[in-house]
């Protein structure tokens, strides 16, 4: 049989060629009519929800940070009031629960998809998968891929917890139907670097199980019985990818240092303990943000000092005696969690977050504070305080982490000696104000994403506003600019944990504003170090400051993009 060309959209980099494992979901069959009351009915309902949260929890276990805010957002929806009330209504009508839960989600996601936004309409999959699994709950069977050998996962979607299950050592592409570049699938196959097409019209019907596929996630390209010589192309592409992924192995123990000597600590951002240990193997040199909010989000009361304490003292266990800087909770914003009872805000951006929302409640700030000081004595700890705005929340929080070691040590707990405080700056108005906030704190790390947020006026979040969301802009450079002078004046260092600094233009930019510290995602490690290796400092610098005196941010991305091309 000759080969068949398949066209895509391009949806997660990398080529790759290997047996399909077709995967064809159908919808089991449910009963019309009711096997028991109302109650009974409800009572099912209520165990399969408990049995659908239990397996979500089980799939948080070994999920990244990328999948386990995938399954959080899954336990929120399946607490979601509105989608109770309609399952509600369909039992009361004398519905069984499966086609309650059935009709409730389509009414959900029909809602969804037919908004504008695409991101949000692609939120109805998630509601799907929700009440798929609620279904299978239901009908006493569980849901999932499971790879005995190592394929392409062929299938029409791919719901987010199909693709968080899945063996990730055999997984080696995903070719899927239907889905869009930014379907939690996408996301997640590009987080783990597992190259993907999606909507490939007509690959269900053509592929079958074993088939050889050939993929391209930077072309959209899909190959069925791919024929000799495509074999072979895509075999030298995996080549090529492969002695990269070599040559990023055996350079992952290199200093990140310029030709002419200047060093930069590459760390990496964490949202869990395991992953802390993970970055380890990568090759990351510490920690330069564990996000604490993994400890509070999808469950139901907070974490107590205990449990907190243990998980602290696991992430500084697992770095091996690097810093790790963890910061205090940043709840709000964009990130609620309902058993706080966070007021419904206007905007919350501006609104109780972070400090502003520990300040409100003491109790739930002291816990933490004294969890993290009993860790201590497990590693090097840095503690950093988010959305500072300037020395009256510095102070506060440090009087508050002063008054939680004083409490500590009159009951006897051990606390270390040595553990490094400081700051996200990420408010213009603390990076306006660095000189002032330096004496104050042993290091500051920028926040990138907030920075630019609040700088330019722009939701990090809003898709319409996407194109306005510009790291470049002049006037964010001028305030890192600020920040790291004053940092060095008095003596400090100064680090990047937000996203910017895992861009080779942003990371060119900031090693070139003299930024200490990069923290990114493990995967961006290999990139960054090969650019810091490849560029001497002083033309950085050179770079960096003629992108001062521009005005606009296509102006520095004019000056800054030749260099990245030329050096990685
Ligand atoms: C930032 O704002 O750049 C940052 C790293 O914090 P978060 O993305 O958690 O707000
Ligand atoms: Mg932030």
């Amino acid at each position: 049989m000759s080969e068949r060309v398949l066209r895509g959209v391009a949806a997660a980099a990398g080529a790759v060629v290997g047996p399909a494992f077709v995967y064809r979901e159908g919808q089991p069959e449910v009963a019309a009519q009711p096997a028991g009351t109302p109650d009974e009915e409800r009572a099912r309902y209520e165990a399969a929800r408990s049995r659908a949260e239990a397996e979500l929890n089980q799939l948080a276990e070994r999920a990244d940070e990328q999948a386990r805010e995938i399954l959080t957002a899954h336990q929120l929806m399946l607490q979601d009031p509105e989608l109770q009330n309609l399952v509600e209504e369909g039992i009361q009508a004398g519905q069984p629960a499966e086609a309650a839960v059935r009709a409730a989600v389509e009414q959900f996601a029909g809602m969804l998809e037919a908004l504008d936004d695409e991101y949000l309409r692609e939120r109805a999959a998630d509601v799907r998968d929700v009440g798929r699994r609620l279904v299978a709950a239901l009908t006493g069977r569980t849901v999932g891929i499971v790879l005995r050998q190592p394929a392409v996962v062929v299938a029409r979607d791919l719901a987010p917890t199909d693709t968080i299950g899945i063996d990730r050592d055999l997984l080696l592409g995903i070719v899927t139907e239907q889905g869009g570049p930014t379907s939690h699938t996408s996301i997640l196959a590009r987080s783990w670097g597992i190259p993907a097409v999606v909507a490939a019209a007509g690959v269900l019907d053509a592929a079958d199980d074993g088939m050889t596929v050939a993929l391209d996630g930077d072309t959209g390209e899909v190959v069925l019985d791919p024929g000799a010589e495509t074999r072979s192309r895509y075999e030298a592409a995996m080549a090529r990818a492969r002695e990269q992924a070599e040559r990023d192995r055996a350079e992952a123990s290199l200093p990140a240092e310029t030709p002419d000597g200047v060093r930069v600590e590459l760390a990496t951002n964490a949202g869990s303990p395991a992953e802390v240990a993970f970055a380890m193997e990568k090759g990351a040199e510490g920690v330069g943000l564990l996000r604490s909010e993994f400890l509070f989000m999808g469950r139901e009361s907070a974490p107590t000092e205990e449990e907190q304490y243990q998980a602290y003292a696991e992430a500084l266990q697992n770095a091996n005696g690097q810093r790790v800087i963890i910061r205090t909770l940043d709840i709000g914003g964009d990130k609620d969690v309902p058993y706080l009872g966070l007021p419904k805000e206007e905007n919350p951006f501006l609104g109780v977050r972070a400090l502003r929302l520990c300040f409100r409640r003491p109790e739930l700030f002291r816990t933490q504070l004294r969890a993290l000081l009993r860790a201590s004595v497990h590693g090097r700890l840095a503690i950093m305080f988010p959305m500072v705005n300037g020395l009256a929340d510095l102070r506060r929080a440090r009087e508050a982490l002063a008054e939680a070691r004083r409490s500590l040590e009159a009951e006897g707990h051990r606390v270390a000696d040595q553990y490094e405080v400081g700051i996200m700056v990420e408010i213009p108005s603390a990076a306006l104000l660095a000189d002032h906030l330096a004496p104050e704190v042993d290091f500051f790390s920028i926040g990138t994403n907030d920075l630019v947020q609040y700088t330019l006026a722009v939701d990090r979040g809003n898709p319409e506003l996407a194109e306005m969301y510009q790291p470049y802009h002049p006037a964010v450079l001028r305030l890192i600019d600020r920040v790291v002078q004053a940092a060095h004046a008095a003596g400090k260092w100064v680090g990047v944990c937000g996203e910017m600094g895992g861009l080779p233009e942003g990371a060119l930019l900031l090693l070139g504003l003299g930024v200490d510290e990069l923290s990114m995602a493990p995967a961006l490690l290999p990139r960054i170090r090969r650019l810091v290796r490849s560029t001497p400092a002083a033309e950085a610098r050179a770079l960096a400051q003629q992108c001062l005196t521009v005005g606009t941010p296509e102006e520095v991305l004019a000056l800054v993009e030749p260099v990245v091309r030329r050096t990685v």
